[in-house]
């Protein structure tokens, strides 16, 4: 594996996805730089995983949505090394009906999800384009590319993602960047662990919740060689959902 291409950074990734994602990763040959807000304890059990797997996993506990944070867990580091992926994988949803919607649940979900990925990308993308290479993966949802009632802060917010990265992927492509965002349906984590099952599962082709591991593998296809022709798409990982 050539120099360029050891670090992956990961957003949001003490549990869930995020940790399905980094552990994947990291076997795949890749050192975690693994963000998280606020379990540690959690984090140091995806770390365990990922040192396993024989790679370095670096702590970064910072809110992505909080510039200063950002900037001062990250700006050191990128002076040194530059990850050759980035996953913006961290977030929350914050459902009610938009009538009674407060503003701080709005404002927070479109922090988290949009800020969030822009002031880590930026930072990330500006070293990336100096290396001339780069994958940027962004977990938006099924409900960024339909409408699902109860979720108007959120599929604001994921299409809004999804919009950023189509055009992230033009900007960026002549410097041999790759952007692209995968799309889960229900996935098995603790974000979905209260919804009404029963309810859900007939609208479901394939009958059944995902695994964050089936994201994962779709992560680790797009970061791999395995996709080296495709920028500015989204994959969806739904069972057949959208
Ligand atoms: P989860 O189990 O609730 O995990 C969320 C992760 O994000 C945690 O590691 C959490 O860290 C971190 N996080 C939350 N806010 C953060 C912030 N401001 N800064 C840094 N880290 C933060 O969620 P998940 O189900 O794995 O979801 C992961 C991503 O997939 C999210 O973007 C979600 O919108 C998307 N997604 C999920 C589903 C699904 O069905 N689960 C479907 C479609 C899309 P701490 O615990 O330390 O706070």
């Amino acid at each position: 594996m050539s120099e360029n291409k050891k670090i992956a950074l990961v957003t949001g990734a003490s549990r869930g996805i995020g940790a399905a994602i980094a552990e994947t990763l990291a076997c795949d040959g890749y050192d975690i730089w693994l963000n998280y807000r606020s379990d540690h304890e959690a984090a140091q059990r995806v770390a365990e995983k990922v040192t396993a797997c024989g790679r370095q996993c670096l702590l970064l506990p910072f809110d992505v949505a909080d510039e200063e944070a950002v900037e001062g867990a990250l700006s050191e580091l990128l002076a040194e090394e530059t990850p050759y992926i980035l996953i913006n994988n961290a977030g929350f949803a914050r459902d009610g009906i938009m009538a009674l919607m407060s503003r701080y649940d709005w404002q927070s979900v479109l922090n988290v999800h949009l800020d969030g990925f822009f002031l880590v990308t930026k930072l990330v993308v500006a070293r990336m384009l100096r290396k001339r290479a780069g994958r940027i993966v962004n977990i938006v949802s099924t409900s960024g590319q339909t409408g699902v009632a109860g979720q108007v802060n959120y599929s604001a917010a994921k299409a809004g993602l999804i919009g950023a990265t189509r055009s992230l992927a033009a900007e960026v492509a002549k410097r041999k960047i790759l952007v692209n965002a995968v799309a889960p349906g229900f996935i098995e984590t603790e974000m979905t662990a209260d919804l009404p099952v029963d309810k859900i599962l007939p609208t479901i082709p394939l009958a059944r919740f995902g695994q964050a591991q089936e994201v994962a593998d779709a992560v680790s296809f797009l970061c791999s060689d395995k996709a080296t022709y495709i920028t500015g798409q989204i994959l969806a990982v739904n069972g057949g959902i959208v």
